[in-house]
C-alpha cells in the first residue's frame, strides 16, 4: 500500500472504509446499482507510482538545497514528489486514481527553521523557481498544486511546535505544520481549547487553516480563523513582515488579512498567535429541532442570530433531503418517533434537522438553551433532545472517509459551499439545487453550518454516478457550471475552503478589475519574480 497511487489519495488514517448498510440501500435506490455493482473498483490506483518526469532542477542546485536544509531533508525520490503533486480537490483524486501526474514538483524539501525558510526563498528568487508552501496537503480547491514544479515546501515535519501558551493575555503562539489533535490537545492539557474543528482536523494544519482562510463546525461560536488570528509572522521574497498581537489597532490596514486567505502566494507563514478559549465540555448546552421545513428552520436560525441573547457554538441545519438522507442512513425512518412527527406534521421531503450546542459559563448556556427552545418552537421546530447532536457530535469526522469508497464504486462525490445574506439565501439555495438536480440521477443535500447575524453559508453535497472514460471532463464541466450557478445567485465563491487555482477564473468577474489590480500590486512588491505557488487562488499573473 505504501507507494501507491491509492496511498496519496485515501483520506486520512488510509483505513480501507466499508460503506454501511444505509448508504448502501441509499445508493440501490438513487442510482439503481445492484449487488454486483458494489465489488466494483473504479479507478482503483493500486498501481506502483511511477512519474515519467524526471526532475528539472539540476543536480548542482539541488545540492545547495541540501546545503540549506541537509540531504534528509530534501527528496526527489517518485513518492515523495508524487505525494506532494495535489490536495484533496475531487478532479485530483481521479487523476491520481488513473495514475496521471502531470506537473509534481522537483524537489520536496522540509525546512527545520525560519531561517531555512528565509534561505530557501532566496536561493528560489535568485535561480526563479517556484515554490509551494504546503501543510497537510487536504486542499479541496488545488491550493497546494505545482503547476510550474519547483519545490514543495512541507512545513509539517518539522515546523511542528507549539511554542508559548499566554495564559494572561488568552493566546496561542505555534508554528504552522502542527496539525489540529496535537494543538487541540496540548491546549486542553493546559485548560484551553483553540475552538477550530474543521471536518478535516485530523489531517489539516493551522498554517493551512490561516492560509485557506477556513472555519470550524463550531465556528459560530468561536469565530472563524480570520477571527481567532491576532499575529502573525510571514517571510516573503521582499523580507519578513510580523503583525503584532495587539487586541486592536488603528495602524493603517490590517495586515493579518492580507495574509490570511492568501494560499501561499504571498510568502510562507511560519508564526501564528491565536486567540484560545476555556476549556470546559462539561459546560456545554446541547439541543437539536426538526422543522416543518426549511423556510421556517432558517428563519428561527436568523432570529436567533439577530436576538441579542448570544450566539451557539455549533449551529447547523440540513435541508430536507440531508434530512431525509440521515435519517434513512440512521435507520429513524419508520421508528416510533419517525410515525410521531408525520402525524403532527413533520413531513418527510420538507422537515429539516437543526443542532445547536452552547458552550460557556453555566448560567450562560442555561439561559441561551432556554431563549433558543423559544425562538425555535415559534417557528414550529420541534425540541427533539439533546441526544441526536452528542451523536452527531461522536462521529464528526467520520463522513469524510465515505468519498473513498463511493468513488471504487463508480461513484462522483464532492462538496461545495459558499456564504450569503438571508434575503438571498432561499433563492441561492433553490436555484443552486435546481442547477445540481438538472444532471440526471444526481443526489443533492445541502445544510447551513457556519451561521452569522447577516447570513450565512450553504454547503452542497452531490452524489452522481461517474461517466466511465470521461470522469475528469465531466465533473468539471458540472463543477465549472456550479460555480457559474452560485456566482450568478449571488453567493462568495467559497465560504471557507479558500480559492485555490479551481476558483481562481472567477475571481475577477467576482472582484472586478480593480480590486484584481490592488491584489496583484501587493502581489508584485511582495513577490516581484512571482515565484510563490505560481497561478494560486487569484489568477495572478
Ligand atoms: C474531508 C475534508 C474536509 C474538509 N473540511 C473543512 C472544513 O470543515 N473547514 C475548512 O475550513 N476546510 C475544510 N477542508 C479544506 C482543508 O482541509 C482546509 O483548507 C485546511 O485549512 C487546509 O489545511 P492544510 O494543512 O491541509 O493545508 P494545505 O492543503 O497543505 O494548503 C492549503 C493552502 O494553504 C497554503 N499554505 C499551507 N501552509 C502554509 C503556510 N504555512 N504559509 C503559507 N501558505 C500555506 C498552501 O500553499 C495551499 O495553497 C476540508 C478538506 C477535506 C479533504
Amino acid at each position: 500500500m505504501k507507494t501507491t497511487y491509492r496511498s496519496i489519495f485515501k483520506w486520512g488514517d488510509k483505513r480501507e472504509e466499508k460503506l454501511e448498510k444505509g448508504v448502501v440501500e441509499l445508493v440501490k435506490e438513487q442510482f439503481q446499482y445492484t449487488d454486483a455493482d458494489f465489488d466494483k473498483r473504479v479507478l482503483y490506483g493500486d498501481r506502483e507510482i511511477v512519474l515519467d518526469q524526471k526532475p528539472k532542477i539540476p543536480a548542482a542546485i539541488r545540492q545547495q538545497f541540501e546545503d540549506i536544509s541537509g540531504s534528509e531533508n530534501v527528496r526527489w525520490d517518485d513518492y515523495s514528489r508524487a505525494s506532494h503533486a495535489f490536495g484533496k480537490f475531487y478532479g485530483d483524486l481521479l487523476y491520481l486514481r488513473k495514475g496521471e501526474i502531470a506537473t509534481p514538483p522537483d524537489l520536496v524539501v522540509f525546512p527545520r527553521s525560519e531561517n531555512e525558510v528565509e534561505q530557501i526563498l532566496a536561493l528560489c528568487q535568485q535561480k526563479n523557481i517556484a515554490i509551494t508552501p504546503t501543510g497537510a496537503l487536504s486542499s479541496v480547491t488545488r491550493g497546494a498544486e505545482t503547476p510550474r514544479g519547483g519545490i514543495s515546501l512541507d512545513l509539517t515535519k518539522h515546523l511542528n511546535k507549539i511554542l508559548k501558551v499566554n495564559r494572561v493575555n488568552s493566546t496561542v503562539r505555534v508554528e504552522p505544520g502542527v496539525y489540529g489533535p496535537a494543538l487541540e490537545k496540548y491546549l486542553n492539557e493546559h485548560g484551553y481549547t483553540c475552538g477550530h474543528f474543521p471536518q478535516s482536523f485530523e489531517y489539516s494544519t493551522v498554517g493551512g487553516w490561516v492560509a485557506a482562510r477556513g472555519a470550524g463546525q463550531a465556528s459560530t461560536g468561536y469565530g472563524k480563523i480570520e477571527e481567532l488570528v491576532l499575529a502573525l509572522r510571514v517571510v516573503t521574497p521582499a523580507g519578513i513582515i510580523e503583525t503584532k498581537d495587539f487586541p486592536a489597532t488603528a495602524e493603517a490596514w490590517d495586515l493579518n488579512k492580507i495574509f490570511i486567505g492568501s494560499e501561499g502566494t504571498l510568502g510562507v507563514i511560519t508564526g501564528i498567535t491565536l486567540k484560545i478559549r476555556k476549556y470546559r465540555p462539561e459546560n456545554t448546552a446541547f439541543a437539536s429541532f426538526v422543522f416543518k421545513d426549511f423556510a421556517s428552520a432558517t428563519l428561527a436560525m436568523r432570529q436567533i442570530m439577530q436576538a441579542g441573547t448570544g450566539f451557539p457554538h455549533l449551529f447547523r441545519l440540513s435541508d430536507p433531503v440531508e434530512t431525509a438522507t440521515a435519517f434513512k442512513i440512521k435507520g429513524f425512518d419508520g421508528s416510533f418517533s419517525d410515525r410521531f412527527l408525520k402525524i403532527k406534521g413533520y413531513r418527510p421531503g420538507a422537515r429539516c434537522l437543526m443542532f445547536v450546542s452552547v458552550e460557556g459559563d453555566k448560567d450562560y448556556i442555561h439561559l441561551l438553551k432556554k431563549k433558543i427552545k423559544r425562538m425555535a418552537r415559534k417557528q414550529g421546530g420541534f425540541y427533539s433532545g439533546s441526544h441526536p447532536v452528542k451523536e452527531w457530535l461522536k462521529q464528526r469526522y467520520e463522513s469524510a472517509y465515505l468519498r473513498d469508497p463511493l468513488m471504487d464504486i463508480g461513484i462522483m462525490t464532492d462538496t461545495v459551499e459558499t456564504s450569503v445574506t438571508w434575503d438571498n439565501l432561499l433563492n441561492l439555495w433553490t436555484n443552486v439545487r435546481r442547477y445540481l438536480e438538472s444532471r440526471e440521477k444526481t443526489h443533492v443535500m445541502a445544510h447551513i453550518s457556519h451561521v452569522y447575524e447577516n447570513g450565512a453559508n450553504l454547503y452542497f453535497t452531490f452524489l452522481s454516478p461517474m461517466k466511465p472514460d470521461e470522469e475528469v471532463e465531466d465533473y468539471l464541466q458540472y463543477h465549472r457550471g456550479l460555480i457559474d450557478s452560485i456566482h450568478a445567485n449571488g453567493g462568495s465563491l467559497s465560504h471557507h475552503h479558500g480559492n485555490g487555482r479551481a476558483l481562481a477564473p472567477w475571481m475577477e468577474k467576482e472582484m472586478g478589475k480593480t480590486a484584481m489590480g490592488l491584489l496583484q500590486a501587493t502581489k508584485d512588491y511582495l513577490d516581484p519574480k512571482g515565484i510563490m505557488n505560481p497561478g494560486n487562488t487569484l489568477g495572478l499573473r
